[in-house]
C-alpha cells in the first residue's frame, strides 16, 4: 500500500496551501481528470440503475438542519452559522435534507416509487486541524449520495440494489472492500431516541445484509444520529480502517419532513428514505485508489493513458500523429519527445502511464507502427497504431484491470 499524501503531491494529483486552509485541497490537473472519470463512472451507473440526478445549493437555513435534527445531533462537526440580515445559513453537512425538500416540494404517487434521486454535491465538515491530511479528512466533501424514497415494503430490495451498485463499483475501480459493518447506536444522546424505529430500521438492514450473503460485524456507537446503517469498510496505507460506503434505512428524516405519498387507496402514506453512497466521498475515493495502486490507476481512470516516445526529432512527425488519432479515438496522449532526455529517461518518467508507444527509425520507416512497452514491464513489440488505440478503448470499455492480452 502507498500513503496517498506523498504520491499525490509526487503526481501532481493535489495539494493544499496555508491560505486556502487545512483540510481544503485542491485538484491539479492530472488529479481533476481521476476525479472526473470517477464521477462521470458513478453517473452514468446511477442512470442505469434509475436514478435521477438532481443539484442543490451548498448551504441552507439554519431552520432547515434543526429539522432534520443535525443541529441538535450533529452540531459539533458543523462550521458555526453566517448572519446574513436576520437570517442563520449554515454550510450543509449532509445532503439529506435538501433532497428531503426536493422530494417534498412535489406530489407524488404510489406508482412513482421508488424515487431515486442523486447527486455528487458539496458537504462541508468542521474537522479540527489536527486530524487534517490528503484527502481523507477533509474539511470540504464532494459526496456522491442518493436518497430512494420508497413504500416500506420497496426498502429492502432498494438497499440491496444499493450494496450491488457498491459492488459492481468496487470490481471495475479496482477497490477492496476489507469487511461490511452493520452500524448501530450507543450510549449517550448523540441519537435521535424512538426505539421502535430502531429496532425496525436495524431488522430490515439485517434483511438485506443476510440476503445479500455477506459476512459482517455490527457494532455499537457507530450509526448515524438518525438510524442504523451499512458501512462498507476500506483499510489504508497505514492500516487504518474507514468507512467508504454507505446503505441507511431511514424512517426519522421523512417524519422529520412530514413526507407523504398518495397510496392505491387514495390516502396518504409516510415513504421510507433509503440513504446510499456508492464511493462515499470522491475524496476519500481517490485517496482508497491511489492508496491500493500507488498512482498505476486502471486504464480507465489514468490521467495519461498513452505516451508516444519519438527516437529522435525525426520521427517526431509520426508521433505527432499518433497522439492526434488517440486524442479523436478519446484516449488521453501525450508525447514525450527528446527534449525531455534519453529514451531510457523518458521511459523511466512514464512508467505510470499504461501504454508506452516508441516510435523510432524502423517503426517510422515502416508505416503506421510502434514498439509497444506496457507499463507492467512487458514489452508486446511491433504493433500497428490502429491496433493499439483499438486495443486500449477496448481496456477502457471494460474498466478490468488488464492492459494487453497475455503473451502466447
Ligand atoms: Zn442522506
Amino acid at each position: 500500500m502507498h500513503d496517498h499524501r506523498r504520491l499525490g503531491r509526487e503526481l501532481d494529483l493535489f495539494d493544499t496551501d496555508p491560505l486556502m486552509g487545512a483540510g481544503l485541497p485542491y485538484w491539479l490537473p492530472d488529479g481533476a481528470i481521476v476525479r472526473h472519470a470517477l464521477e462521470e463512472y458513478v453517473r452514468e451507473a446511477e442512470r442505469a440503475a434509475g436514478y435521477r440526478h438532481v443539484y442543490s445549493p451548498v448551504l441552507g437555513k439554519r431552520e432547515l438542519y434543526e429539522i432534520s435534527g443535525h443541529w441538535f445531533h450533529y452540531n459539533e462537526d458543523m462550521f458555526p452559522p453566517m448572519k446574513l440580515g436576520s437570517e442563520e445559513v449554515v454550510l450543509r453537512p449532509s445532503l439529506c435534507p435538501h433532497h428531503a425538500l426536493i422530494y417534498r416540494s412535489r406530489s407524488h404517487s404510489y406508482r412513482e416509487l421508488p424515487l431515486r434521486i442523486a447527486e455528487l454535491g458539496g458537504m462541508y465538515r468542521s474537522e479540527l486541524s489536527g486530524v487534517l491530511g490528503g484527502l481523507t479528512r477533509v474539511r470540504s466533501i464532494q459526496l456522491n449520495d442518493a436518497h430512494i424514497f420508497c413504500t416500506l415494503e420497496q426498502a429492502v430490495e432498494e438497499a440491496r440494489g444499493a450494496l450491488d451498485l457498491i459492488g459492481r463499483a468496487y470490481d471495475d475501480l479496482g477497490i477492496r472492500a476489507a469487511r461490511y459493518r452493520l452500524s448501530l447506536p450507543g450510549e449517550g444522546g448523540k441519537y435521535v431516541a424512538d426505539p421502535a424505529l430502531w429496532e425496525r430500521a436495524t431488522a430490515l438492514l439485517r434483511e438485506v445484509l443476510d440476503g445479500v450473503g455477506v459476512e459482517y460485524e455490527a457494532v455499537e456507537g457507530e450509526a448515524a444520529f438518525y438510524g442504523p446503517k451499512i458501512d462498507v469498510q476500506v483499510v489504508d496505507s497505514a492500516g487504518r480502517e474507514a468507512t467508504l460506503s454507505t446503505v441507511q434505512i431511514d424512517f426519522h428524516q421523512p417524519e422529520r419532513f412530514d413526507l407523504h405519498y398518495i397510496g392505491a387507496d387514495g390516502a396518504k402514506h409516510r415513504p421510507v428514505m433509503v440513504h446510499r453512497s456508492i464511493i462515499g466521498s470522491v475524496e476519500r475515493a481517490v485517496a482508497q485508489l491511489v492508496e491500493e495502486h500507488g498512482g498505476a490507476f486502471r486504464v480507465w481512470l489514468a490521467p495519461v493513458q498513452l505516451v508516444v516516445l519519438p527516437v529522435a526529432e525525426e520521427q517526431r512527425p509520426r508521433a505527432e500523429e499518433l497522439v492526434r488519432r488517440a486524442e479523436r479515438d478519446g484516449v488521453r496522449a501525450e508525447l514525450a519527445g527528446p527534449e525531455h532526455g534519453s529514451l531510457g529517461a523518458r521511459i523511466r518518467a512514464a512508467r505510470l502511464v499504461p501504454y508506452q508507444a516508441v516510435i523510432g527509425e524502423r517503426e517510422a520507416e515502416a508505416g503506421d507502427l510502434v514498439a509497444l512497452r506496457l507499463r507492467d514491464g512487458r514489452r508486446p513489440g511491433a504493433v500497428s497504431g490502429a491496433e493499439l488505440l483499438r486495443g486500449i478503448g477496448e481496456r477502457i470499455e471494460a474498466r478490468g484491470g488488464e492492459l494487453w492480452e497475455a503473451a502466447s
